[in-house]
């Protein structure tokens, strides 16, 4: 057996005891010789840090290895070689195509055992998270803080149980409620309505009695429940397993940005936000309430055309449940509208993707070349680069899958409520107008001069 003993200390570690370079030295060649092994090759890394394989000794070893002169690499310690799993899991992989073993003189890492292929495995799927979550996660290590004493406190979030040593747990049924209040949210309702409909089904918050408005924002917020922990100004992605899916976090999120923006649940009327003028060209229309006549109407801004709530809701309600159950009427309204939507390219963007894939692969391989190895910074750079063009295919793929709800779909979904009229009926003010606009993206009314009551609808479906 020709084995290659390689030891290495950093400048920091040069003045602790029994890791000095004689200290670990010795140890190398006594633990050879219970062995029976031959010595063929020292390789001593004074000063030099972990951080990298771009060490002089190192590169000789490696070297050496290609040349085929070693069976088996012995370090005092798995850390003396590598601190980073990546870079570990890119040395054995060397170490097996050269047919080289590699131990360590004071733990078991045997890699010509089936035990040690076993660890090889285990450092391959560290490093393939290692490689996902690079930049960030190798930062700020929660662990790592946790090492230095800093503690995260506080309450464990509605649907985690956090320990004392920081390990999470799911709790099934809170997790559910979470899971509950994104897919109402995504389906069109509000804080409010979400939070009124919780307190029906006898859902307990943790703390306070009943949810409202901010609890439920507050859950549709927290990027807790896709695994990322924050703590202070620290990010730390994929620190816990997720409760919900991240196409459903960023669906919650963008449907949270569009409502912002036209502010259309803000006013207290019922249609405030949703109707429009049909007569003047689509203008907005705002509501009213006539105190003397106790009458809730619109005005339009632009031509100032009134109408009266009563007259709009009631075709509207008869409306809708035509819409919901005849699904020909459904389709003769929409089939030909919603099923003309630009086609996108998901397959060119499935192919880009795979081709990001290659070029990461590349650059893993240009770290790794021993002739002329690019600095891990310039590794790390690239790889984020990449991972942001990633991040825009992925957006993108989801967009298409929302956007590109067939009309089957449509129906389908405005089918469930099959008992619209009464709910709308029996609901409070919020209600209605959360039911209202999980159905519609707008409605605009026409209505004929003089005739108060003669009023036609045009309306696009959520
Ligand atoms: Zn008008």
């Amino acid at each position: 057996m020709k084995v290659a003993i390689y030891v290495r200390v950093s400048t920091d570690e040069q003045a602790k005891e029994g890791f000095s370079i004689p200290a670990q030295r010795e140890r190398l060649r006594a633990f050879c010789a219970s062995q029976g092994w031959e010595i063929v090759q020292e390789y001593i890394e004074e000063g030099w840090s972990a951080k990298d394989l771009d060490r002089p000794q190192m590169q000789r070893l490696l070297k050496d290895i290609k040349k085929g002169n070693i069976d088996i690499v012995l370090v005092y310690r798995l850390d003396r070689l590598t601190r980073s799993v990546l870079d570990l899991y890119l040395l054995l992989q060397t170490f097996e195509k050269y047919n080289v073993a590699f131990r360590s003189a004071t733990e078991v890492y045997d890699t010509s055992t089936a035990m040690g292929r076993l660890f090889i495995t285990l450092v391959a799927a560290l490093a393939q998270w290692e490689r996902e979550n690079l930049a960030e996660r190798v930062k700020f290590g929660i662990e790592q803080m946790i090492d230095e004493g800093k503690k995260p406190g506080g309450h464990s979030p509605y649907g985690y149980k956090f320990d004392k040593d920081f390990n999470c747990t799911i709790i099934e049924e809170e997790a559910d409620v979470v899971r509950m209040i994104y897919r109402m949210y995504c389906d069109g309702y509000g804080y409010r309505s979400i939070a009124d409909r919780l307190n029906e089904l006898m859902v307990k918050p943790r703390i306070a009695k009943e949810w409202n408005h901010n609890s439920v924002r507050d859950i549709l917020t927290n990027d807790i429940y896709i695994g990322t922990y924050r703590w202070g100004d620290k990010v730390v992605p994929n620190n816990h397993p997720p409760i919900i899916s991240e196409t459903l976090f960023k669906k919650a999120q963008k449907e949270k940005e569009k409502r912002g923006v036209d502010r259309k649940r803000v006013g207290k009327f019922l249609f405030t936000g949703l109707l429009q003028c049909g007569n003047c060209g689509g203008h907005k229309m705002q509501g009213h309430f006539d105190k003397r006549e106790q009458k809730t109407y619109y005005r339009c801004t632009k031509c100032h055309r009134i109408t009266n709530e009563k007259n709009i809701l009631e075709p509207l309600l008869d409306e809708i449940q035509l819409l919901i159950t005849s699904k020909e009427y459904f389709m003769s309204k929409f089939s030909d509208r919603y099923d003309q939507q630009e086609v996108v390219d998901v397959s060119a963007l499935t192919k880009e993707l795979e081709k990001i894939k290659r070029q990461k692969e590349k650059w893993y391989d240009l770290y790794m070349d021993d002739r002329n190895p690019i600095p891990k910074e310039e590794l790390f750079a690239k790889i984020n680069e990449l991972n942001k063009k990633e991040e825009e295919i992925y957006s993108k793929l989801s967009e298409v899958e929302e956007d590109k709800e067939p009309v089957e779909e449509k129906y389908n979904r405005l089918s469930k409520m099959i008992d619209f009229k009464q709910q709308f009926e029996q609901a409070n003010d919020f209600t209605k107008k959360e039911l209202l606009f999980s159905i519609f993206e707008k409605i605009v009314i026409y209505r004929e001069k003089g005739k108060l009551k003669k009023i036609t609808l045009d309306y696009t479906l959520k």
